[in-house]
């Protein structure tokens, strides 16, 4: 459910819900009052039509009753029983004649013995013939009653009879008649109640059956003896009520007794009529609340829509630009709160444009960078799906950039380390270095390369598709070769230059034995001078096969139990004579021995003597150089501290590469090849220690070694303890050099 719908519910609810409760409410009070009124109306126009027929009735009644028991009319009377006396008869009719002319709506009156015969009348020819008993007769045991009945001529008409008694003794019946139009009329006028209202006499008959006794005003045809027994008005107790009339219409009904009969009165009036003004007023609540609700509906809906359309609209601006269709602008144009939104919207679009407008121009930048740099730059997945490479890939690879997209970065790049299959692992976090690895293209030619292997930390969860890996190839193929070349070069120089120069160090040996006592002392110091050149260019040659074995991996180590700290005892003791010239002073420190270390003794020694003889050469004259030795945990430290010439910064970096020497005037009167320290890192990396230096120009310099402590595991006993040569050779360049 959007906003918009839930705010027009929430209106609808609002406004509808207590509308709708008033209307019913309202309607409720109005029903049942209605109701109420439509009771007294009927109950009230019942008893007023009853006072009215009374108001008929009575009179007659009480004139018949008083005719009966006037003086004259009881003398005749009793005379007539008494003596059968014709004259009181006459006297009798003459009673009654003149009852009939004083009264204005007697029709006739009779006397009658108990079986019905006609003893006077007003009507003459009447007497003497015997009426049928409803003509004379109260109903039942009664002494009085009035009766609806039909006449001798069929006409319907009132009888009141009395019964008449002379001395006690019940001699028959006084009966008068009436016409019935008075009470028709009176009866017929409905007094308000409707075009259904209608006023009933009723009487039971002998059969206990409900009967009409007047016109009816629905059914006039059947007016007098209707059956009004479906209008339940002598089966029910109840002054009110609901029953079906003998049109079988529902009506409501009230009834009440008519006094001095024992007939009852009804009137009636049809529910359709009665409750037609319940059912209109139900029906105008029921529109004025649908037509309330259309409204609040229409009013809601075009309320919400004033509100709902710019967000709408926002929403649509938003989502757009969610898309990355950053041109999107709203036009949604307020003074509100909505209007301010937009304005932030469209600002926001604004910014996103600029924003990915410079990452578009920082990413063709770097993609230039990327495209002309010598490495091969991939960027991998968190899968290892290639993502981008750059043009140097292709150049490695020979696999154009559109083949290698979205393909696994194992299935192109497959490594080996000296023949061997080699795994780089690209999901390692942090940086990987992988050096000297061969890669096969994919036209079969071989490529030698480092590779660096770089995770992007990007603080956050990564993403399928986004970078996770940066994979830089340096294909070193060519400068390979090139350096192959060299140190081919190299080795075969040096290795032709060992004969000759051997066997000029012999000769010049020879010549310093055979020469005669009589030569000059200058001759010795020539000689000196040529048998130390040598020494120096043999130290050389040995140098420079070091380096071709290095490069090549084919220097080949034997590790002994080695006493670090008597080594350094013996290098410390030997320098002293090479310092003495320079007057600089070198002090061992730390223990002299029990410092046991995995090494080979030869190039160890080789290593101590390169750093002390550098901090000698490169020192000052009267300057001092420390060598310390100490352990740290399972490693010894061994320092070896002057106070000498320093290295400038810049030169730091390629200190430890070959053929590098610090150019600098400081240096230029110091003999070298910029090989010592070169063999020095390769010899402590393949002893698994490592060597730094800390130095300042102008003060000072301290190389640092660290070696781990002996470890009897990795002694391989049998190992080349035979190999005297090339220990026999190297300490022969050794001692070369310390002379
Ligand atoms: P080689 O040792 O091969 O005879 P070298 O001493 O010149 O020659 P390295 O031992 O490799 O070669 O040293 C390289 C360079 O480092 C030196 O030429 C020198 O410039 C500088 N260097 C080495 N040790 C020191 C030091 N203790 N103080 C100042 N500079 C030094
Ligand atoms: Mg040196």
């Amino acid at each position: 459910m959007n906003i918009r719908s839930k705010l027009t519910l929430v209106m609808i609810l609002i406004s509808i819900v207590p509308v709708s409760a008033i209307g019913f409410r309202a309607y409720a009070t109005i029903d049942s009052e209605l109701r109420a009124r439509t009771k007294d109306q009927l109950i009230s126009t019942a008893s007023r039509q009853e006072s009215r027929i009374s108001d008929i009735l009575q009179p007659k009644t009480e004139g018949l009753l008083k005719l009966g028991s006037q003086l004259d009319y009881q003398t005749a009377l009793s005379k007539f029983i008494n003596n059968g006396s014709r004259t009181a008869l006459a006297e009798i009719d003459d009673i009654l004649n003149e009852y009939e002319s004083d009264s204005i709506d007697v029709e006739s009156v009779y006397l009658t013995d108990t079986e019905g015969k006609a003893l006077a009348a007003t009507n003459s020819s009447l007497v003497g013939t015997t009426l049928a008993e409803n003509l004379y007769k109260p109903i039942g045991t009664s002494e009085r009653s009035l009766k609806l009945q039909q006449d001798t001529n069929g006409i319907i008409r009132l009888f009141i009879s009395t019964q008449q008694r002379v001395e006690g003794k019940e001699i028959g019946y006084l009966t008068s008649v009436y016409s019935i139009g008075d009470l028709t009329e009176k009866v017929r006028d409905n007094t308000g109640l409707g075009t259904t209202g209608e006023t009933l006499i009723a009487q039971q008959n002998e059969s206990g059956e409900s009967i009409s006794l007047f016109a009816l005003r629905f059914d006039t045809a059947a007016a007098f003896n209707t059956n009004l027994d479906s209008l339940k008005i002598f089966s029910t107790q109840e002054e009110y009520y609901q029953a079906n009339d003998y049109r079988n219409e529902p009506v409501l009904i009230a009834v009440t007794n008519v006094n001095l009969t024992d007939w009852k009165l009804a009137t009636k009036q049809d529910i359709s009529e009665a409750y037609g003004p319940i059912d209109q007023l139900r029906a105008a609540v029921i529109s004025a609340v649908v037509i309330l609700s259309v409204f609040t509906i229409v009013i809601a809906y075009y309320i919400t829509r004033t509100f709902t359309v710019p967000i709408q609209e926002l929403d649509k601006a938003a989502e757009s630009i969610g898309k990355g269709e950053l041109s999107t602008r709203t036009s949604v144009n307020r003074k509100d709160e909505l209007g301010t939104l937009a304005n932030n919207i469209n600002t926001m679009g604004e910014r996103l444009e600029t924003f990915v407008a410079d990452i578009e121009a920082q990413r063709k930048r770097l993609e230039t960078v990327l495209n002309n740099t010598q490495e091969s730059i991939i960027a991998l997945d968190a899968a290892g799906n290639i993502l981008l490479t750059n043009y140097a890939t292709k150049d490695l690879t020979k696999v154009s950039p559109k083949e290698l997209k979205g393909k696994l970065f194992d299935s192109i790049f497959t490594w080996k380390q000296k023949d061997k299959e080699f795994k780089v692992d690209y999901r390692l976090p942090g940086v990987q270095h992988y050096s000297n690895l061969t890669y096969t293209d994919s036209e079969g030619g071989d490529h030698s390369v480092d590779i660096v292997i770089a995770g992007v930390d990007v603080g956050k969860e990564k993403q399928a598709g986004e970078t996770q890996t940066i994979v830089t190839i340096h294909d070193k193929t060519a400068e390979k070769e090139l350096d192959d070349m060299k140190v081919d070069f190299v080795a075969m120089a040096a290795h032709e230059l060992r004969t000759p120069l051997a066997a000029i160090r012999g000769y010049v040996d020879l010549v310093g034995r055979k020469m005669p006592k009589s030569a000059g002392p200058e001759v010795v110091e020539y000689l000196e001078r040529a048998m130390h050149s040598a020494r120096e260019l043999a130290g050389l040659i040995t140098s420079m096969l070091d380096v071709t074995k290095i490069e090549r991996s084919s220097l080949e180590l034997h590790y002994d139990k080695v006493d670090i700290a008597a080594e350094l005892k013996i290098a410390v003791e030997n320098v002293k004579f090479i310092a003495k010239d320079k007057k600089i002073t070198v002090t061992g420190h730390g223990p002299e021995k029990d410092c046991w270390v995995n090494a080979d003794q030869v190039a160890l020694n080789e290593v101590i003597n390169n750093l002390i003889t550098n901090a000698i050469k490169y020192n000052n004259e009267g300057g001092t150089v420390d060598v310390f030795l100490k352990k740290d945990g399972n490693k010894y430290v061994l320092d070896v501290k002057d106070n000498g010439i320093g290295i400038p910064a810049r030169s730091m970096g390629n200190l430890f590469t070959k053929f590098y020497r610090v150019d600098s005037g400081l240096t230029s009167g110091n003999q070298g090849t910029g090989l010592g320290l070169y063999i020095s890192k390769s010899i402590i990396e393949m002893h698994g220690g490592t060597i730094t230096v800390d130095s300042k120009e102008g003060v000072g310099s301290t190389f640092t070694i660290i070696l781990p402590e002996f470890d009897a595991s990795k002694v391989k006993n049998d190992e080349s303890k035979n190999d005297n040569d090339t220990r026999r050779k190297r300490g022969w360049v050794t001692k070369s050099i310390t002379r």
